[in-house]
């Protein structure tokens, strides 16, 4: 986490106080940012409202007193209800500002902002994370940024507060951040479920679950997931519920949405989903992203836990 030398004159307003949003606007403040804050659940803000943020009673009102609005919000349905209406974003924000979208969605809403309003210049860039709500926290997000570079270069300054500036990725055109991170999601859930079929099967065909990673890792089909996230399973039985299934879930689905809008097929991702919509049922909304883990689990009759914690 970096704190800045001179405090900055640049307000930034923050819709999304959740699991993400909390950690982003912590790291903003320690920056130096003036920030103006907004978020359905009131509480949410009042360690920030203590630190000297200001609360906001609308998005609009948030807008207006920004130089930069940030939305951090679970859905594309989320983010269009602060974007429009009387008290939406679109209302407060000036002619010509900054609109920085860092939830996980689809270009649909940004697109009809732009389209319904062609004269006003409005800077928009789409700029998803990687990093988990521990990465939010620390201040060491990885940011994929689509969007003009100019505009990029401009609030760079202000991403580098969320994330790792060695991380933060201008990846093309507007929308291409949002591709690009729902392809990271899709990837990293596939490998979830690929490596809990696996570790299933070969325990329950008799070998030890260490011995087991530890020949998959020596092997061609190592893989990060298989190196080092499973082990948050595998030696603590954390499912991550930091990041709802619900959401994870979400994800999946605008993935699918986007492989069919480009017309590419995707039938191990419409798998995945799946069986991940199978877990969220089975679990519950709020049970962490990798509970799909479970599944397998379950179906071996027993939890998939190392004996005692080896360095992998
Ligand atoms: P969350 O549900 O914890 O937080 C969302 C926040 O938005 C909540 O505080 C909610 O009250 C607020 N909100 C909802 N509707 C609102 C509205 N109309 N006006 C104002 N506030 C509103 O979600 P999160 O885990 O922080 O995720 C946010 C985004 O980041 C999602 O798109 C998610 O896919 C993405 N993401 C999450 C993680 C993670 O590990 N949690 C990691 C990477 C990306």
């Amino acid at each position: 986490m970096r704190e800045m030398t001179e405090p900055t004159s640049m307000t930034i307003g923050f819709i999304g106080l959740g699991n993400m949003g909390s950690g982003m606007t912590r790291n903003l403040q320690k920056a130096g940012f003036p920030l103006i804050v907004n978020d359905i659940r009131r509480g949410s803000a009042d360690e920030l409202v203590a630190g000297g943020a200001t609360w906001a009673d609308s998005p609009a009102e948030v807008a207006s007193g920004s130089d930069i609005v940030i939305t951090m919000l679970p859905t594309p349905r989320h983010v269009e209800a602060v974007a429009f209406g009387a008290r939406g974003i679109l209302a407060g924000i000036a002619d010509g500002g900054t609109w920085i979208d860092m939830s996980t969605s689809v270009p649909e809403v940004t697109e009809r902002v732009r389209a319904e309003n062609p004269h006003r210049g409005l800077r928009i860039l789409d700029a998803p994370v990687s990093g988990m709500s521990v990465g939010a926290a620390s201040g060491m997000l990885q940011i994929f940024v689509g969007g003009d570079p100019s505009d990029v270069e401009r609030v760079r300054p202000v991403l580098e507060a969320m994330g790792d500036p060695e991380r933060i990725l201008h990846v093309g055109a507007a929308g291409t951040g949002y591709a690009v991170k729902l392809m990271i999601n899709q990837l990293w859930f596939s490998h979830l479920v690929a490596t809990a079929e696996v570790l299933a099967i070969g325990t329950k065909a008799g070998v030890d679950l260490e011995v087991l990673r530890r020949s998959l890792i020596a092997s061609p089909a190592n893989s990060n997931f298989v190196q080092n996230d499973v082990l948050s399973i595998l030696d603590d039985g954390d499912y991550d519920e930091g990041f709802a299934i619900a959401l994870a879930c979400k994800d999946l689905g605008l993935s699918i949405d986007l492989a069919r809008s480009v017309g590419v097929p995707a039938e191990l991702s419409g798998l995945v989903e799946q069986i991940y919509r199978r877990a969220k049922a089975q679990y519950g909304d709020s049970a962490g992203e990798m509970t799909p883990f479970k599944l397998y689990e379950d179906l071996a009759g027993t939890p998939l836990r190392r004996a005692t914690e080896v360095s992998a």
